[in-house]
């Protein structure tokens, strides 16, 4: 064997396996199709960021209809999270168990909160998380507090949350994983400025899979990392029940590599693509597929941009500071689970132009851009089996996906929009995002007790291959509306447990 274990893709999932079983001197590989985010200037460049779409994968998808679009994903050390907000949240106790929404049930997992509560508490340490217990009235039962402090609002956002709170609305400090210093400033690492959701951390102080696994995880030197390095299939034994060798190309063509352990962590879509693209003789609809779940079950939960307009400036840097989780599990009139609304960096113009309704001319972008708070509202999406992956026949990434579950979603937006104006805003523009708003797809190998209804056993192995894992948001039955990174991470760190027993 070339080494104990190799893992595909150095994202959240990948990144914090690699981490976690980096001190047991096993020979780890970590294989990962892009490079290193070049640290450039153009790192905090909205112009970069929202209309040339810089770093974006350079890649295109298929819809249902086989029209191509830009996913909005990147393929880099550290994955999609080099790019997040790095608002990272605990499912709530509920979400573990069956939920039901307008449009049907949130499945509930074959583990509940309490056995998964530990993980959190060491995912948290990890990414350094700045929160406040107490406030949030959905908040699940914490085995131990925060590590850091939450980073308090700019002058604004306080007037607003206290302007909320007045209303009887209970507004939360976001859980942020920036390397923020809040009792003493100039010993920070993170500068508090505006541009980090959703940019790049020129200073590397946000903790992101890069930052906060892989960079610490190839210290150790069992550990290599391959970049520029894509797998393009997995190899079975003859009988099909282990992964033999691991197909990678890079710019010197294809080779192989052997391991005990293969752990497929590519991000949702791409993980049920590979598995899918290594059908082979024992596996005709593509590997670890006997139960025809690979590729279903995607979801991406409903999401959208609230942008709201007040007479009074906004000068706030750091925007992402504030939550509203009153919603979560029902509201005034809806004894079903709404969403939770949170709020977004501070909105340049160059981001207001690529969601606004109309062709606005940058003088007025800039001039909203000044006067608005912007929100982000986020609902449950459900699991369906339509909703799924697959390969065209020259190998294309096809995705068939119908939202569900909008009416608790406009309901949300319109909420918030009723207390806003009870506030001095007067002008509102929500927009959905679309099909190439992928940041939070997960689901697509789940993990479950039936092998014939899920991919992946509690333990994240393949009911079908032996020695083959997928540990990435691939394994999520159901994500609630918490965004679901912290999760990811979690779980990978729930998984390195029994791995390391298993190696
Ligand atoms: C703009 C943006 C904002 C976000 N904000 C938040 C937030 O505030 N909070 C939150 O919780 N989540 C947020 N997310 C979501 C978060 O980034 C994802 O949940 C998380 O990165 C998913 O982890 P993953 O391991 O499944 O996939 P990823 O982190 O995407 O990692 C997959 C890796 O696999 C690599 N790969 C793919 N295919 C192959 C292959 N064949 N061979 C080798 N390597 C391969 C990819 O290049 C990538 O590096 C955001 C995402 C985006 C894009
Ligand atoms: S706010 Fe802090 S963590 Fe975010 S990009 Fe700026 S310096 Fe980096």
């Amino acid at each position: 064997m070339d080494y104990d274990i190799i893992i595909i893709g150095a994202g959240a999932g990948g990144g914090t396996l690699a981490y976690a079983l980096a001190n047991t001197g096993k020979r780890i590989l970590l294989i990962e199709r892009g490079g290193y985010l070049p640290r450039e200037k153009e790192n905090w460049d909205a112009d970069e960021i929202f209309l040339q779409g810089r770093y974006q994968a350079p890649e295109q998808w298929l819809d249902a209809q086989s029209r191509p679009f830009d996913p909005q994903a990147y393929y880099l050390v550290g994955g999609n999270t080099k790019f997040y907000g790095a608002a990272l949240q605990r499912m709530r106790a509920e979400d573990f168990e069956d939920l039901h929404h307008v449009d049907g049930v949130s499945p509930g997992w074959p583990l509940t909160y309490d056995e998964f509560e530990t993980y959190y508490t060491q995912a948290e340490s990890l990414f350094k998380i700045h929160g406040q217990q107490g406030e949030d009235p959905t908040e699940p039962p914490m085995s131990a507090d925060y590590p850091f402090p939450a980073l308090p609002h700019e002058p604004r956002i306080q007037a607003v949350s206290n302007r909320l709170a007045a209303q009887g609305l209970n507004p939360v400090h976001l859980t942020l994983a920036v390397d923020r210093n809040v009792e003493q400033p100039h010993q920070s690492a993170c500068i508090r400025c505006d541009t980090c959701d959703p940019y790049p951390c020129l200073l590397n102080a946000k903790l992101d899979a890069q930052t906060a696994c892989v960079d610490p995880a190839v210290q150790h030197d069992n550990v290599t990392l391959l970049t520029n390095t894509q797998v393009t299939r997995l190899l079975t034994t003859a009988d099909g029940r282990h992964i033999d060798r691991v197909e990678i190309a890079t710019d010197r063509g294809l080779s192989t590599l052997s391991a005990q352990v293969v752990v497929v962590a590519c991000g949702a879509i791409n993980s049920a693509a590979l598995l899918l693209k290594s059908a082979n003789a024992q596996h005709p609809h593509g590997l670890a597929n006997r139960s025809d779940q690979v590729g279903r079950n995607l979801m991406k939960h409903n999401h959208s941009a609230l942008i709201a307009i007040a007479p009074a400036v906004n000068s706030t840097v750091f925007q992402k500071t504030l939550g509203i989780h009153d919603y979560y599990f029902n509201g005034p009139s809806q004894d079903y689970p709404l969403g939770q609304i949170q709020l977004t960096g501070k909105a340049k113009w160059q981001r207001l132009k690529q969601m606004a309704p109309t062709d606005m001319t940058q003088a007025w972008l800039e001039y909203l851009s000044k006067h608005s708070v912007d929100w982000w509202v986020t609902t449950e999406d459900l699991p369906r089996a339509d909703n799924r992956v697959e390969l065209t026949h020259d190998g294309k990434i096809q995705v068939h996906f119908t939202p569900n579950n909008l009416k608790p979603h406009m309901e949300l937006i319109s909420l918030l929009e009723q207390h806003l104006k009870e506030l001095d805003f007067y002008l509102f523009w929500h927009q959905r995002m679309d099909l190439s708003v992928f940041w939070h797809q997960v689901g697509t190998c789940r993990f479950g007790t039936d092998p014939q209804t899920s991919v992946l056993d509690v333990n994240c192995r393949t009911h079908d291959v032996e020695n083959l894992y997928v540990v990435d948001a691939s394994f999520l039955p159901s994500m609630g509306a918490m965004n679901p990174t912290l999760t990811i991470v979690a779980n990978a760190l729930r998984v390195a447990g029994q791995l390391k027993a298993v190696l």
